[in-house]
């Protein structure tokens, strides 16, 4: 076993440790195919012990208070920053997510361990002027063990930066990281277990099925914080209903919406649909605006200019700092997107950009297809409804607003959406039409830290990013104190 990262530990009780089978996971560079590093492949007995850990953890790490945690999680951010190039590379390498990108996610993780390192002392309580001889009063507190289970594409980020909120508000955690790109995992460890008491911080690296179903379902695990698939979402609903109440919080996916009126620039609605599908990840963001919905005056010139726009992506290798778009993550998620390929010539829509794998000897081997356009899609196809999650952008005609917002609405998905006009009352009633929970008006693809982003229907459970966030980490009480 050898791989550029060889064979990396994993964070359980304060300790680096392999896994107690011994068995490893290996991970892949999506860009070459070449195994490039290891890490421990943990199962239930792994769960118990750092779980078990988690909790005997929790009680010291609450009453450290406030000011205490929030120490702890400048340190942590402080720490980030100095390894922050040797984890851009290890990401970079492990997700094929472009390079210029993931800088972006090192510094949000070290942004969300700063944003709520100053939030906690908003963890506050109320009185109640409930009767005349009582004083009651409310005060908030930690689960004790949060289980975190997270997708592939921004794993430093959703590992560390999606801890900082449940950390701060005084739980102890259990992390499982994506099995496609684990690897940043091994260092996330070795900061956490330098910086935080022992059990405060535990990785288990894994498969979701097993390993985070062993999560799921634990009893000592009261609150579970899950970013993935909506199926997976529903299995992980089950599972923890199967074994006690438990508090959840599902960041799901989308097929989101961009509706494009007629009154817009067209130059630069072009660049907003062309940035709203963050090629740079390979279009692997849950936000991507997937479904272009252009009005039918400007819709042959909006795809055609897009069209031109997305065929010159420069495609390249993902640590490159010219690539504007890299590989697919896995060759199971791969496989996914060239179905959805399929589908959509099958359903009929017009291939009008990529859908191919690009020449050259870069790309003899990875997981490579040249980002992907199809026009004149209509809202039954499968790649208009269904997540692809890659680099495929359906384009769709409307002629009035109700049926933009019929179209906009008609999936299971209520994510993001982004609506372009140069008219205030029509940007503003469209935002309140549309079924989504995180809306750009003359806007995309952008996170504004401090404000609530989640989804509507089957899109997820609660918001993240901003103090909701951080209070959906603890749980009120009511004390009625007799005057
Ligand atoms: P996924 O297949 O649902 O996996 C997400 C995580 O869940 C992985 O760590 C996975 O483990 C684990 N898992 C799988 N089955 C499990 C089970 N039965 N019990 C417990 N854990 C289980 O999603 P993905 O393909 O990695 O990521 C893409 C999806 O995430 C897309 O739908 C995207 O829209 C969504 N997403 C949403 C947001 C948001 O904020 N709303 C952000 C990013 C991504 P393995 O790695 O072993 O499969």
């Amino acid at each position: 076993m050898s791989g550029r990262f060889g064979k990396l530990k994993t964070l359980i009780d304060g300790e680096l440790v392999e896994s107690a089978s011994g068995q490893w996971l290996e991970s892949v560079d999506p860009a070459t195919e070449q195994v490039i590093g290891y890490v421990p492949l943990c199962d239930r007995a792994d769960a118990e012990r750092a779980i078990a850990a988690a909790q005997a953890a929790a009680p010291a790490w609450r009453d450290l208070g406030v000011a205490g945690r929030a120490a702890k999680l400048r340190e942590l951010a402080a720490r980030l920053l100095e390894r922050s190039q040797e984890l851009l590379d290890i990401e970079v390498a492990d997700t094929g997510s472009t390079v210029g990108k993931m800088r972006g996610d090192v510094g949000h993780t070290i942004g969300s361990l700063e944003q709520y390192a100053g939030l906690g002392l908003e963890m506050k309580g109320e009185t109640i002027p409930a009767s005349v001889n009582h004083l009651h009063m409310t005060v908030r507190q930690p689960f004790g063990v949060v289980g975190r289970i997270v997708p592939f594409n921004h794993p430093l980020y959703f590992s560390l930066g999606g801890s900082a909120a449940p950390l701060m508000a005084g739980n102890t955690l259990v992390v499982k990281p994506p099995e496609q790109s684990p690897l940043s995992s091994a260092i996330m460890s070795e900061i956490c277990r330098d910086v935080l008491p022992k059990g405060v911080m535990n990785v288990l690296n894994g498969v979701g099925a097993g390993i985070g179903d062993a999560i799921v379902r634990h009893p000592g695990v009261r609150r579970i914080a899950f970013i993935g698939s909506v199926p997976t979402g529903l299995a992980i609903q089950r599972a923890a209903a199967e074994s006690a109440v438990k508090h959840l919080t599902l960041e799901l996916g989308g097929k989101n919406p961009m509706i494009v009126f007629p009154d817009v620039d067209i130059d630069q609605a072009v660049t907003a649909a062309f940035q709203g599908m963050n090629f740079a990840w390979s279009g692997q963001s849950c936000g991507s605006t997937s479904r272009l919905l252009v009005h039918d005056s400007i819709y042959d010139d909006v795809v055609q200019r897009l069209a031109a726009r997305i065929d010159a992506v420069k495609l390249g290798m993902p640590a490159d700092p010219s690539s504007e778009m890299g590989p697919i993550n896995s060759k199971a998620h791969y496989e996914r997107v060239l179905r959805y390929i399929e589908y959509g010539k099958e359903d009929g829509a017009t291939l009008m950009a990529g859908g191919v794998r690009p020449d050259g000897d870069d790309f003899a081997r990875g997981y490579w297809v040249r980002p992907t356009l199809f026009g004149n899609v209509t809202p039954d196809m499968r790649i208009a409804k269904e997540e692809i999650f890659g680099p495929v952008l359906s384009a769709l005609r409307w002629s009035n607003i109700d049926e933009a917002l019929r179209i906009a609405n008609g999936t299971e998905y209520g994510l993001t959406a982004s609506i372009w006009t140069n008219d205030l009352k029509t940007a503003l009633r469209t935002a309140q039409k549309v079924e989504s929970g995180y809306i750009w008006v003359n806007g995309a693809s952008s996170h504004h830290r401090g404000t609530p982003f989640g989804g509507l229907k089957n899109s997820g459970i609660g918001r993240d990013e901003g103090l909701e966030e951080l209070l959906s980490y603890t749980e009120q009480k009511a004390i009625h104190i007799a005057l």
